[in-house]
């Protein structure tokens, strides 16, 4: 049984008193069963570990462990201060930073190196859904940021599907659509690392999910759980996306 998973990535949102106000107002509800983790800006990480409240991710990683990269943040810095979990390959990290699947896959090897669990998310963009090559597209961003990736390390990363097209905009993918490519992200992760590994890898969506379609989202085969931006902005809206996972 894969215990669901729910990401709030605050993005470069909230300035440091609403950020600490909802941090902490999250961190006060009774603990859900499910795994809870927040994302907010780094800059804040290091105090709210401190607060012993929900547990953390950073929203990025450097690719090294240590070393004069001018203004990175390492994946053992991140460790240090009790930070759990980083995001990877997020697609703005990929459209505004140039991150490709090299470094991606860099990035990923060192943080788990570094004992950091891992949100790997991949998505494709709007003209490849159009297309039909969005399993082909989802599958490269796979193979090249699990290259040199082992079963044990496998068990230290959780999938996130997020679609391009549907991240910020409102527009989230169908049933029909989620179910086909996390069907598909599972079949992947059979054919290179077997069945009991890929049967106990989790996979969650994002992409506009909110209070009205968490429910529905949470309740789809092979879904397990979300990572959400806007809609975690707001503790009365995000507190309601918990109660539906
Ligand atoms: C995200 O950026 O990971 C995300 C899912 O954003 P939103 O929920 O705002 O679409």
């Amino acid at each position: 049984m894969r215990k669901k998973f729910l990401g709030a990535n605050w993005k470069m949102n909230l300035a440091y008193q609403k950020s600490k106000d909802l941090y902490t107002e999250l961190s006060s509800l009774s603990p859900p069963s499910s795994e809870l983790v927040i994302f907010p800006s780094t800059l804040f990480l290091s105090e709210f570990a401190s607060l012993n409240g929900l547990p953390l991710g950073a929203q990025d990683v450097h690719f090294e462990t240590y070393g004069a990269f001018t203004g990175s943040v390492s994946p053992l810095q991140l460790k240090s201060i009790s930070c759990e979990y980083v995001l990877i390959g997020h697609s703005e990290r990929r459209q505004y930073f140039n991150e490709n699947n090299v470094l991606v896959n860099l990035k990923l090897k060192c943080a788990i190196q570094s004992g950091l669990k891992v949100i790997f998310c991949c998505g494709e963009p709007y003209e490849n859904r159009k297309s039909s090559t969005h399993l082909s597209f989802v599958l490269a961003q796979i193979k090249a940021a699990f290259n040199e990736i082992n079963e044990t390390d496998l068990k230290n990363c959780i999938i996130a599907y997020e679609p391009i097209w549907a991240i910020g905009t409102g527009l989230n993918a169908s049933q029909v659509e989620i179910e086909e490519m996390h069907g598909f992200i599972r079949e992947s992760f059979s054919n290179s690392y077997g069945t009991d590994a890929a049967d106990g890898l989790r996979i969650i969506y994002g992409g506009s999910c909110n209070q009205d379609n968490a429910s529905a989202i949470f309740s789809y085969k092979d879904v397990d759980g979300g990572l959400v931006g806007a809609a975690s902005l707001d503790f009365e809206s995000f507190q309601k996306i918990i109660t539906a996972l």
